[in-house]
């Protein structure tokens, strides 16, 4: 029956966001269900379903969606070497707030540079 499969599919994607306690793609949730029949399509599907739900926040991360539970500010460092994205936290933004003439309630930093990796640093 084709509604219980798709309850069963739902539950399978429901347990694997579950697991995820940081950002996270739709390829992210497809690599770990696809073993289980479910194609990217109905990945896709399902996380616009709980985006409209309000269930979990979107973001927009190198040209690319990318979502999480928890509404969480969108901190990023890309290596220019390599494109390797890396997510970090911060708590604060007093040094901002006495520029902005409001309250903020969140942000996204994009920050640029060359990561301490081996091969980022030869040359
Ligand atoms: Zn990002
Ligand atoms: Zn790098």
């Amino acid at each position: 029956m084709a509604t219980s499969r798709k309850t069963r599919q739902k539950t399978i994607m429901e347990k694997e966001i579950d697991k995820i306690d940081t950002f996270f793609s739709a390829e992210d949730v497809y690599e770990n269900v696809r073993n289980q029949g479910i194609g990217i399509a109905t990945v896709y599907r399902y996380l616009n379903e709980m985006k409209k739900a309000g269930k979990i926040h979107s973001y927009l991360c190198n040209r690319k969606q990318i979502y999480s539970k928890e509404e969480k500010s969108h901190c990023h460092f890309e290596c220019e070497k390599t494109g390797k994205v890396f997510h970090f936290e911060i708590d604060s933004l007093d040094f901002i707030q006495s520029k902005i003439p409001g309250k903020i309630t969140s942000f996204q930093i994009e920050v640029k540079g060359v990561c301490n990796d081996q091969i980022c640093n030869e040359h």
